[in-house]
């Protein structure tokens, strides 16, 4: 479902961020990136949900050649990509219900199903009963399980999440750890970059590793294998 050949990225200032990756994710598979700061790991994800187009090589995701998609299409494939980030990015003045039903807005849902959705992905993680809150009203594991009901309510076929970990406690983190898993368990695919070694050795899965640019490591039920 996620191929990539022979994908390179260099930025405008002439960083080579990718140096020939090639890989294949197949459909509902787990995946954890790991590797140091600087080695390519958000620019891997990047180039997925086409934040960033590749340099040299192909990509396609769900069958789209996304690197040479024509502009029209881009919002039809970026929909079926739910995305979470470390810092969580949810609109500071809108309501969790409305975070979440923005996405539903955007492509003109009807009222009623946009409501019977946005209520049943608030249900899945748990906050049903916090759908009018703010965000500023929320802990961040709260809200962090509100970017994950938005990335999810288009029902998409892939998730990726850059560091979705990164800013909560421990106990937090395996809250969500193990929302992840259901969701993966119900059929989406999970890219996930991650530093969080607890986690990456105790929920076994793929781990693809990528140092200076290159996919060194990538093993079933693999392990973090750094010290940091
Ligand atoms: P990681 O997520 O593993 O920390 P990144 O993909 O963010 O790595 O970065 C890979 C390399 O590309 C780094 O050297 C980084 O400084 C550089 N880089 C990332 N984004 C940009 C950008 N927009 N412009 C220039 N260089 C960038
Ligand atoms: P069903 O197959 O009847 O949808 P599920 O138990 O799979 O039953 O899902 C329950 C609800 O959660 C459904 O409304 C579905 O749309 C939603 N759901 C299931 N899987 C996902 C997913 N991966 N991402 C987002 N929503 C999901």
């Amino acid at each position: 479902m996620i191929e990539m050949q022979d994908v390179w990225k260099t930025y405008p200032n002439g960083t080579h961020a990718l140096r020939g990756v090639s890989v294949q994710i197949d459909r509902n598979e787990f995946v954890y990136v790991v590797g140091p700061s600087g080695a390519g790991k958000s620019t891997f994800m990047k180039l997925i949900y086409r934040e960033e187009v590749p340099t040299k090589g192909q990509i396609s995701v769900n069958g789209f050649n996304i690197g040479r998609l024509k502009p029209r299409k881009i919002p039809y494939v970026r929909r079926n990509i739910g995305v979470i980030f470390q810092d969580f990015r949810l609109l500071p003045k809108l309501t969790a219900y409305e975070n979440v039903a923005f996405a539903l807005e955007v492509i003109e849902a009807p009222k009623k199903v946009i409501k019977k959705r946005v209520m049943e992905v608030l249900d899945l993680v748990g906050l049903k009963n916090k759908a009018n809150r703010d965000p500023s009203q929320l802990s961040g594991g709260e809200q962090q399980r509100v970017a994950i009901a938005r990335a999810i309510v288009n029902n998409p076929s892939v998730i990726i999440a850059d560091e979705p970990t990164g800013n909560l406690d421990p106990e937090t983190s395996w809250g969500i750890m193990q929302l992840l898993d259901e969701i993966n368990f119900r059929g989406t695919t999970i890219v996930m970059a991650t530093h969080n070694k607890d986690i990456v050795n105790s929920m076994r899965k793929r781990v693809i590793a990528i140092e200076h640019g290159h996919i060194v490591r990538d093993e079933q039920r693999g392990e973090y294998g750094y010290d940091f």
